[in-house]
């Protein structure tokens, strides 16, 4: 991809310092906001084949995570590694089902727990892959686990047998991984619903695991560390640079390229709204009440039948409230703002010889 070097990092660098943005806990959202129900308890993970060799493993239980796995001639290509070792063995199950060739490597689209915590249930010679700002969030693993604890209803056993297992191979914007006779691409295109967001492609199948990025069908864009604008660009470089036909998303039901049509309008009317907000010298409450959510992003092309319908309603508008109060402090004074990771960009160019190009 042009303008986009290929760099991967084995290992880590101990000059990497430790992490930089810290998440905002789910206790300081505001008023309406409802924490993702993540819980896996019951869950099964339902394998569909997208394509030769390329399976979505999808959750019964949305908004709980879905995963998927690439088969090549050499081994496979697990994307995310779900919330335990429970969760994480029943992918390998399910991939057992279709192959017994190694599990050469699991990519994890971004750090949050439910992505990341299964790494350590998978075999040692597996090669866990993940973006470079990603790798680093991994590091704050008590951390992580307080700020899930809300999503699996303040039930600490469900991680309980988590170990903390951090990425073998680090890549910065792009990295290819040969399967033997199928290539899966990975993209980081910038800050999306966390800094290291990535998203996995398999070109000849159009077929992209996008993690938080795109987290399903009813979901809006969550800015769960502000950055609109950075979010913004994100989305536009996505759409600019793939050509999706089938989207397997972080936390709901298989979707289509399209839903990326709703997620760049969304993202400049927020923008525009509180820029607007703000100059107007309105406070926050009076900033959320002049930035409704559009109804164009509630409707869900899933089908009124679609279980989701009715659980995301709530959800979804307390989403909107947390994306509107992050926008909203990240603005105020700055219009310019463009989020945490502008700082972070900042910090880390001196750092840059870790990517070994
Ligand atoms: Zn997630």
């Amino acid at each position: 991809m042009k303008g986009i070097s290929k760099t991967a990092h084995a290992g880590f660098s101990p000059l990497i310092p430790a992490v930089l943005v810290p998440p905002e806990v789910f206790t300081q959202a505001p008023l309406g906001f409802i924490p993702p129900p993540l819980n896996p308890s019951g869950a099964r993970l339902e394998t569909k084949e997208l394509a030769p060799g390329v399976y979505g493993l999808l959750s019964s239980k949305p908004p709980v995570d879905n995963s998927g796995f690439v088969v090549g001639e050499h081994g496979v290509l697990v994307i995310d590694a779900h919330i335990n070792g429970a969760m994480a063995g029943l992918i390998q199950t399910a991939v057992r089902q279709v192959t017994n060739k190694p599990i050469l490597y699991v990519v994890n689209t971004n750090y949050h727990g439910d992505h990341t915590f299964g790494n350590y249930a998978f075999p040692p010679e597996t090669l866990i892959v993940a973006q470079q700002k990603t790798a680093e969030s991994m590091r704050d693993f008590e951390r992580e686990k307080r700020f899930l604890l809300p999503t699996v209803d303040n039930d600490p056993t469900v991680f309980g047998d988590v170990r903390l297992r951090l990425p073998d191979v680090v890549l910065d914007e792009y990295l290819e991984l040969d399967l033997g006779g199928r290539v899966v691409e990975l993209y980081h295109f910038g800050h999306g619903n966390t800094p290291g967001d990535t998203v996995v492609f398999v070109p000849e199948a159009r077929v992209a695991w996008t993690g938080n990025l795109i987290a399903g069908e009813g979901f809006i864009p969550f800015l769960i560390e502000g950055g609109a604008g950075a979010y913004l660009e994100t989305m536009a470089k996505f759409t600019h640079t793939l050509e999706v036909a089938t989207i397997v998303t972080g936390h709901g039901l298989l979707t289509s390229g399209t839903i990326l049509g709703r997620y760049l309008p969304y993202l400049s009317e927020l923008i525009e709204s509180v820029r607007k907000a703000i100059r107007a010298g309105q406070n926050l409450e009076e900033a959320i009440a002049a930035t409704p959510l559009g109804q164009q992003y509630t409707k869900d092309i899933a089908g009124s039948d679609s279980p989701l319908v009715a659980q995301f309603v709530a959800f979804r508008v307390g989403i909107h409230r947390w994306n509107v109060w992050r926008t909203y402090q990240g603005m105020k004074g700055d219009p310019t703002y463009r989020g945490p990771e502008a700082a972070y960009a900042a910090t880390h160019e001196k750092n840059a010889m870790f990517v070994l190009g």
